[in-house]
């Protein structure tokens, strides 16, 4: 196996185009997942490019760099609409995982029970991804994840950021984990939610993100049209409000239990939003 550690991303990207590259960032999900004696492909660590690690606000959007790290995403002082982004980030593993463990990595896995997806849908994130032959593109993360454990990413791509669009200076989020025990625990369901009241008090925006809860973590946009001048508070989600979600039994919890905690979640996940 070689490991390679370029500093530029250009290098990064002639490593790649190479057959049999594997990418790693943090390495938590990958190394634990090798079995022991696995030979592995080549390693190319992007942990090392110059710029890959940053977290940058322009005037019309953040940009979460592909080697910026949870704890990176939770010291950075971003606006309260990523609320829910900074709370899942405390809640993926322990410490030691969150100052390894990548936002990229998590949504490069692709694990139905990957807790950034959902905030990262709920705010509406784009990933970045380059490659040497063909430049950059750029498409929604609901269009990047396509099933379990499987993206768009091609042979010799590379994702290089994930980038969030300004969010409007009011809008309100929270994320609502439940798993079998308090820390270092796989999601049973989670729940993401955005929210912008109008000077009303009632709802003028949502946007509401569920994960394993479904192959791919998905937004209940049905739900979302519903609440719109809604009051918050006088709230209740129905069974009918989360029936686009496919949940199924697991040792983890029977799809029947994931139905009803989720809509207990997305309620109290709006609360939270609103009174945050
Ligand atoms: C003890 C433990 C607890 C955990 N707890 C949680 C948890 O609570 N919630 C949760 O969601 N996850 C959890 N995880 C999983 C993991 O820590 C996260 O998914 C983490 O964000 C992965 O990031 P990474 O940088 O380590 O990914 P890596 O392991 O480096 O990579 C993961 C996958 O993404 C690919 N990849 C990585 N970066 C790129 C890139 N820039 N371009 C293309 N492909 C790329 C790799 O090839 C690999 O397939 C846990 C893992 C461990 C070991």
């Amino acid at each position: 196996m070689a490991y390679s550690q370029p500093s530029l991303l250009s290098d990064a990207l002639c490593l790649r185009k190479q057959a049999g590259v594997r990418v790693i960032a943090g390495g938590t999900d990958f190394f634990p997942a090798l079995r022991p004696g696995e030979q592995t492909e080549n390693v190319l660590d992007i942990t090392r490019v110059g710029g890959l690690s940053d977290i940058t606000q322009t005037e019309d959007a953040t940009r979460f760099g592909a080697a910026a790290t949870w704890s990176n995403v939770v010291r950075a002082d971003l606006p309260v609409a990523f609320d829910a982004l900074k709370q899942a980030a405390r809640e993926v593993g322990s410490l030691q995982i969150q100052n390894a463990g990548t936002i990229a990595g998590n949504i490069c896995n692709a694990s139905p029970a990957a807790d950034g997806v959902p905030p990262l849908l709920a705010l509406n994130a784009e990933v970045e991804l380059a490659s040497a032959a063909r430049g950059t593109r750029i498409l929604p993360l609901g269009e990047f994840i396509t099933g379990v454990r499987q993206t768009v990413l091609k042979e010799d791509e590379l994702v290089t950021a994930i980038i969030v669009p300004k969010q409007h200076v009011l809008m309100t989020s929270a994320f609502e984990k439940l798993g079998s025990r308090r820390y270092l625990v796989i999601s049973i369901a989670m729940t993401a939610v955005n929210i912008l009241l109008d000077a009303q008090g009632k709802i003028a925006d949502a946007r509401v993100a569920v994960g394993s809860c479904s192959a791919v973590a998905q937004r209940l946009t049905a739900l979302e049209a519903r609440l719109i001048g809604q009051d918050p508070y006088k709230l209740r989600i129905s069974q009918d409000d989360i029936a686009s979600l496919t949940p199924i039994d697991d040792v983890r919890g029977t799809a029947s239990y994931r139905f009803e905690a989720v809509r207990h979640q997305v309620q109290r996940a709006i609360h939270k939003a609103v009174t945050s």
